[in-house]
């Protein structure tokens, strides 16, 4: 079974009509519903921003296999110390998915070492999502394409380091590209970068979403390979 912790900021819902006519619940609460929806036997649970350490204890991280990430207006409020023990866990194995406009945060931006920053616009405009790596696990189930109207837009240049792999590049009404679904090693850890989920916008509903983002934590999932042992090693054979 797949432990699974949903981490939200939730703090537009308190403060914008807009977005928590959207999401009244937090929109944590809605991917965590989608991911139990889609029937994995997920163990879900969500953690927000204003809980006492964001929500993120050492012990609810680690019995964590999979972290998801969303958050847009307060990352400069997220702790460092907590910043630094979810790092230290992602590097010791815990998977870790991030979404939209969590490529500015500064967990994101600390395991990818570059800006992170892209082009964007709310303009209610259609997003058409293609698979470019049809057999890659996180793309199971996915069709071809698949478009969601509205979202905002996000455009290249995407200030990441290359990606492992990548999944889904976005084509947007307005004419820009952007590489929509990545995915990153780091230590231990498997990272997937998904661009979808403006927070106007009921993209969490979505089917085939909630899908890629179900795929993602499957995939980021821990392995169970033992941890790897570094330092001063004793020969395995000896050595004339
Ligand atoms: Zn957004």
């Amino acid at each position: 079974m797949v432990r699974v912790t949903v981490w939200n900021e939730y703090k537009h819902e308190q403060i914008h009509e807009e977005v928590r006519s959207v999401y009244p619940n937090g929109i944590h609460a809605v991917i965590a519903a989608g991911l139990e929806a889609e029937g994995q036997g997920f163990a879900v649970r969500t953690a927000t921003q204003p809980e006492p350490e964001h929500g993120l204890t050492q012990e609810v991280l680690d019995n964590t296999d999979v972290l998801i990430w969303w958050g847009h207006m307060a990352h400069d409020e997220v702790d460092d110390h907590i910043v630094n023990r979810v790092h230290e866990r992602v590097l010791n194995g815990m998977g870790l998915v991030v979404l939209h406009s969590g490529h500015f945060s500064k967990i994101f931006k600390k395991l990818m070492g570059t800006g992170c920053d892209l082009k964007w616009r709310e303009a209610n405009e259609k997003e058409r999502i293609w698979t470019v790596d049809p057999s890659h696990p996180i793309a199971e189930g996915i069709p071809e394409f698949f478009e969601l109207k509205p979202e905002e837009m996000y455009g290249e240049h995407f200030d990441i380091p290359a990606p492992d792999e990548l999944i889904f590049v976005s084509w947007f009404e307005g004419g820009e590209v952007f590489r929509s679904g990545c995915t990153f090693r780091r230590g231990q850890s498997k990272i997937f970068y998904f661009r979808p989920g403006h927070e106007t916008y009921p993209t969490y509903y979505h089917p085939i979403v909630r899908r890629v983002i179900s795929n993602g934590v499957k995939w980021a999932a821990p392995s169970g390979v033992a941890r790897p042992v570094r330092g001063n090693h004793q020969p395995l054979e000896t050595i004339n």
